[in-house]
């Protein structure tokens, strides 16, 4: 058993940040348990849906986005904290001083009767899922008038409330082709309002309204059937969407099977963090942050600027015996209203606003905000993010 004084489950935007993160304030020994699969800067799988991005702009090698560290090209298959090891796929074990699980959500099809189905039909796709994105925008291209339902997830998602990018892009596409009013467009989403945040859903209705959208709030989607084309829905009341022609459903999420020891107790499945600190709140010397992590917030990439930056320092901290920083749950949730325009809802656990700067309203939709998001944020992403750097 080969022992390191870092180690990371995961090579996402977490644990790529966080290892280098690690490396830049000093860590000497941090290793990265990861397969060898391609990195994905995913906040642009939605402009890949939306017909602004290809799958190439997106996509890396492990190997070139990884600092300068120990890569153990593997699963993780469970942790075994007294030992303080972690069993990997392979059949191997890797010890650890403190272990950071990082390994994301996985996406729950089967939660949902018929999905797995309607997707292979190619009735139903998801920018949220990467091998769907471009399907997404085939099926906007392909359609000049019939019925379209797109979902938001219910919570926790890898910033499932940006599932209103491809929505919102769709609908600019359909107007500009002058089909728009052909079209009945349904969003179902498990929030009041439409995400739940009331300092950016007025504004988001508005749009919806403008675009004629329909708007099943408070619900789920509990089954789909591609052959009769319906959307059964779970809510205030039971509905049953029939005639759809496409059918946009963000599939439900959940932590990892192999996590469930670690995991707070509940349907989530995330590892029992404080989320504060970041500790697990029973098992020593492990960690977890990113879309992994029961951190009471609602998961994205903006979240991790800042839980990567204190998780570090926290490790850093308790080893010596220092007072640990803590996590007031900043998110993010960047949305598409056109094909020119984007407003970022930014607001801290309890859903309050919370934002960066007082000197303008990013909450209002603005074409340098959409500028920023799809042009600017992949270049900080590969530049600087993942390379451990901090951006306020
Ligand atoms: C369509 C889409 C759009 C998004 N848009 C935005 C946006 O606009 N803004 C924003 O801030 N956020 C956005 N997000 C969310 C953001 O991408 C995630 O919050 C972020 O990627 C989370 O990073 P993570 O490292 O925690 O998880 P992940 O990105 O899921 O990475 C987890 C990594 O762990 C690896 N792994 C999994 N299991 C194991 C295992 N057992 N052992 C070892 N490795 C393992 C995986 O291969 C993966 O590389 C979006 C997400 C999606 C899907």
């Amino acid at each position: 058993m080969a022992g390191h004084d870092v180690v990371v489950i995961g090579a996402g935007n977490a644990g790529v940040s966080l290892a280098a993160r690690l490396l830049r304030i000093g860590a000497k020994d941090v290793a990265v348990v990861a397969p060898d699969r391609p990195h994905l800067f995913r906040p642009l799988l939605n402009y890949v849906a939306g017909g602004q991005a290809t799958m190439s702009e997106l996509t890396r090698t492990t190997a070139s986005v990884l600092p300068d560290c120990t890569w153990v090209r593997d699963r993780a298959v469970a942790v075994h904290p007294a030992e303080r090891e972690v069993e990997l796929a392979g059949g191997g074990r890797i010890g650890y001083q403190d272990l950071v699980l990082a390994p994301g959500l996985e996406e729950d099809l089967g939660a949902v009767p018929g999905l797995e189905q309607a997707m292979a039909a190619g009735w139903s796709s998801t920018a949220h899922l990467e091998s769907q994105a471009t399907a997404v925008w085939d099926a906007v291209e392909s359609m000049s008038r019939g019925r379209a339902v797109f979902t938001l997830p219910p919570e926790p998602s890898p910033c499932g409330g940006t599932a209103l990018k491809p929505l919102f892009l769709a609908c600019d596409r359909w107007r500009r082709r002058g089909v728009l009013g052909d079209l009945d467009v349904h969003l179902v989403t498990p929030f009041t309002g439409v995400l739940g945040l009331p300092f950016v859903d007025h504004r988001l209705d508005a749009h919806l309204r403008e675009l004629g959208v329909t708007v099943h709030r408070e619900s789920r989607v509990t089954a789909v059937d591609h052959r009769e084309r319906t959307v059964t829905l779970d809510g205030p009341s039971a509905t049953v969407l029939h005639d759809v022609d496409q059918a946009f459903v963000v599939p439900p999420y959940r932590g990892q099977e192999w996590l469930a020891p670690l995991a707070r107790a509940g349907a989530s499945g995330q590892v029992d963090v404080d989320p504060e600190t970041m500790a697990h709140r029973s098992v020593p010397r492990v960690w977890s942050l990113g879309d992994a992590a029961a951190l009471d917030t609602r998961p994205s990439g903006g979240a991790l600027r800042r839980q990567v930056e204190l998780l570090a320092d926290n490790i850093a901290r308790s080893r010596l015996g220092q007072p640990l920083r803590r996590y007031d749950g900043y998110t993010i949730v960047p949305v598409t209203v056109d094909r020119h325009r984007l407003l970022l809802a930014e607001f801290d656990r309890t859903g309050a606003k919370a934002p960066t700067t007082g000197l303008v309203d990013l909450s209002v939709p603005r074409r340098a905000l959409w500028l920023f998001d799809r042009f600017v944020e992949p270049v900080l992403y590969f530049q600087a993010l993942l390379r451990g750097r901090l951006i306020p």
